[in-house]
């Protein structure tokens, strides 16, 4: 299996420093060590320092990562200085507040924003965003969430905005008020109404757009929170829509930020974030099940620095060649037809769309993929597959071309 495989080997060809570490497979393929990218722990079949190989000791496969951010994937790896930051805190014990109070202004300060806050995720920060919309700083409001007696209970939403992570809002105890006109959304408006909810994503699919979204809820009143979780790149996302005016805006940490899996941000009005911290550890309310530790809280605040201080136009280009380079691979291949593109909005970076001929099956060759050594992991969308290349750590481009060339050209 691949993990008997293991070697060294010393490899030129690739513009990588440091040394690799290499499986020599069937194939032939070389995994370089993301030595540059400092991937904890180097290639997909390195050990710890201390010689454990933890996760092939658990029968659990890494791979290299060809399709994105996806939590079940496990999204992101996060860069040195965050490892060096989460190590650090790992070490002192600080007051969980004091910690939560400082990263917030930091954030904030960096992000042009009036006031943020760590959360353990962007669902989170939906989760305790609504929260603290609902009860402000009314302690025993913050008591009795989900029931929502003596408070408003209904969110507004235009009916394409509907997605799979409103459940965060939902788990408030509001009900979901859907619309498609302004003139709908107008009449909604009751003084039931807590808050207007906007899926970033899908601005360009709902009549109401960002800032007249933005212009309603300040003539009315009525606080705005869209969710920009997977939204970066572009870096200017990350005060786009606080200065658009919406009152709370929410980022994963874990996604193209690299910051801790397990991390995302709140962003906004003091007012309402200051209401979302008592709705979340170490306070007992609804949201204390979504605890973010100090390693966590401080591993998110220097993945943000780091990630502004990043070369997006030379990143940008990295991602475009090693696209062209897998894109290229597929197309060698008779009947194979491939395209680059870049979504609009989130997961703003390249992808490659790939048609097979009638007798290859895309679930087979995600499977091959997976199954093969070494191990990669690509998704399919009905009968084309669909790959990233953002996760990837320098020189797996090559990697993931070859070998899904081999697989491409393997008769079923
Ligand atoms: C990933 C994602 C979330 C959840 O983010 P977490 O940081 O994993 O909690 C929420 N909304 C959208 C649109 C997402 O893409």
């Amino acid at each position: 299996m691949w993990a008997r495989r293991r070697f060294l080997e010393t490899i030129s060809t690739l513009p990588l420093v440091g040394g690799f570490i290499g499986t020599s497979g069937t194939l032939g393929t070389v995994l370089a060590e993301g030595a540059a990218e400092g991937a904890a722990g180097g290639g997909v079949a390195a050990a710890a320092k201390n010689g454990s190989d933890y996760f092939r000791d658990l029968g659990v496969r890494p791979f290299i990562n060809a399709s994105g951010t996806y939590t079940a994937m496990t999204a992101s790896l996060m860069p040195p200085e965050v490892m060096d930051a989460i190590q650090y805190a790992s070490k002192h014990f600080v007051m969980l507040d004091e910690l939560h109070d400082r990263v917030g202004e930091r954030i904030a300060s960096l992000l042009k924003c009036e006031a943020a806050m760590v959360s353990s995720g962007a669902a989170s920060a939906m989760m305790v965003g609504t929260a603290g919309v609902l009860t402000g700083l009314d302690r025993e409001k913050v008591g009795k969430l989900p029931k929502l007696d003596g408070m408003k209970n209904e969110v507004i939403i235009q009916k394409s905005h509907r997605f799979g992570y409103d459940h965060a809002v939902r788990a408030c105890g509001v009900t979901l008020v859907e619309v498609e006109t302004r003139e709908e959304m107008e009449k909604a408006i009751t003084d039931k109404t807590a808050m207007m909810l906007f899926y970033n994503n899908n601005n360009s699919v709902g009549q109401i757009r960002d800032e007249e979204f933005v212009k309603i809820g300040k003539a009315r009143n009525v606080p705005t929170m869209n969710d920009c979780a997977a939204d970066v790149p572009p870096v200017e996302n990350l005060w786009k829509y606080t200065a658009m005016g919406f009152d709370l805006v929410t980022f994963s940490g874990g996604k193209g930020i690299r910051g801790p899996q397990s991390a995302g941000m709140l962003l906004g009005r003091k007012d309402l974030v200051a209401a979302a911290r008592l709705n979340a550890p170490p306070n007992a309310s609804i949201g204390r099940g979504l605890k973010v530790n100090k390693e966590e809280m401080l591993g998110m605040l220097v993945a943000v620095e780091l990630f502004l201080k990043k070369d997006f136009e030379k990143e940008a280009k990295d991602f475009a060649a090693r696209a062209e380079e897998i894109s290229k691979a597929a197309t060698s291949v008779a009947g194979v037809k491939a395209e680059v593109w870049v979504p609009e909005v989130a997961n703003h970076v390249p992808h490659i769309r790939v048609s097979l001929p009638a007798d290859k099956k895309a679930a087979d060759i995600v499977k091959a993929m997976r199954e093969g050594d070494p191990s990669i992991a690509i998704r399919n969308e009905g009968e084309q597959l669909v790959m990233s290349t953002w996760m990837m750590r320098p020189g797996e481009d090559k990697i993931v071309a070859k070998r899904l060339k081999q697989v491409l050209e393997a008769k079923a």
